[in-house]
């Protein structure tokens, strides 16, 4: 394989002819495509990272573009779900890799498999509830992965490489109870902020691709963009400390979890998103069809992807997104029982 195109990186003493070759056979996964994980992936591809599998279940909108750095307002107006417009953009970007996209809610029954075989995974989710899974999954398998997050102008980045060095669950014995943590859509975001958290993350799972795990940063590292303040917490002995009960007592208890809940209003989005208990498929346009002929339904468009259309509902209508495994989106409400009813209306329940 030629490196030409990786010249710069090889020239790179750190990484070199060999951690190139590595890097080029790795697989990474980009576990949510938002604005962490577009950061992430377009530095992963244009690295040269040999498969990269990008994970996500949202779709773009107009309000994503000021800081989700893949997408653009083409991909807004064809209503493309993120992780297709992040594989079809990467592709532009490096056709010598492999890349596949995959619009699907990361769930305990998925997990593991949206994780397998992968040398690194990096986190570009929103929720705890998603990270403490991936921390499970990765853990369980004993894959690196590498935790960000960024809210307002201030931005947290670890990498954990289990066994070695402490999991999300040996700094925090469980995630806060949902509406307890600033999101991006309660407390707004630095649009500069996950370009920086999202590149770093991205070079800690280079070394680790390039087979330099003994350059990763084993601390919790903080920036605040606005101040410029950098911090570095060190947590060398966490671990020890720790009695864990993932990466000590191995009790993988989201992974397990059978409480996992299958609707989940989408924090300070003013929306629900509901998850079929098992996988279906789904043909859209056959329920295109008949939506188009449902009383009060209005701007029905489907491709591929996803079916989205208008519904009576909510304190002004609902917008309604159905994805072909079954999952839907309801805009327009956030009490669980108004998309309920609407799922079970438009789509079946
Ligand atoms: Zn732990």
């Amino acid at each position: 394989m030629s490196l030409e195109r990786y010249n710069r990186q090889v020239l790179f003493s750190a990484i070199g002819e060999a951690g190139q070759q590595r890097i080029c056979r790795a697989t990474a996964v980009v576990a949510g495509c938002g604005a962490l994980g577009t950061a992430s992936a377009n530095a992963l591809a244009r690295a040269g990272v040999g498969h990269l599998r990008i994970v996500d279940r949202d779709f773009v909108e107009e309000s994503n573009l000021q800081r989700q750095v893949l997408f653009d307002e083409h991909d807004c107006r064809e209503n493309l779900p993120k992780a297709i417009a992040a594989e079809r953009n990467l592709r532009a970007i490096n056709s010598a890799i492999a890349i596949t996209g995959i619009v699907t809610d990361i769930n305990p029954a998925n997990a593991e498999e949206l994780v397998k075989g992968a040398d690194v995974v990096v986190d570009g989710t929103d929720n705890f509830e998603t990270r403490f899974l991936l921390n499970d999954a990765c853990v369980k398998h004993g894959i690196p992965w590498v935790y960000g997050g960024a809210v307002g102008s201030t931005g947290l980045m670890m990498t954990i490489i289990p066994g070695q060095t402490p999991c999300l669950r040996c700094l925090f014995e469980t995630a806060p109870p949902p509406g307890m943590t600033p999101t991006c859509e309660t407390a707004g975001i630095l649009g500069a902020l996950p370009g920086v958290v999202g590149n770093w993350q991205a070079a800690e799972a280079l070394k680790i691709c390039a087979g330099r795990r003994d350059a990763i940063s084993a601390k919790l590292l903080s920036v605040d963009l606005w101040s410029g303040e950098v911090q570095q917490l060190n947590l060398a002995r966490a671990r020890e400390n720790a009695a864990c009960p993932c990466c000590k007592r191995r009790n993988f208890e989201f992974l397990e979890g059978q409480s996992a809940s299958t609707t989940t209003a989408l924090c300070g989005r003013n929306a629900v998103q509901i998850n079929p208990r098992t996988g279906a498929t789904l043909d859209l346009q056959q329920l295109a069809g008949r939506v188009r002929a449902t009383a009060g339904i209005s701007g029905v468009t489907v491709n591929r992807f996803l079916l989205k259309f208008s519904a009576p509902g909510g304190d002004s209508g609902l917008e309604v997104t159905v994805f072909p495994d079954g999952r839907a989106i309801i805009k327009g409400t956030s009490k669980v029982a108004d998309a309920r009813t609407a799922y079970a209306k438009y789509v079946g329940a």
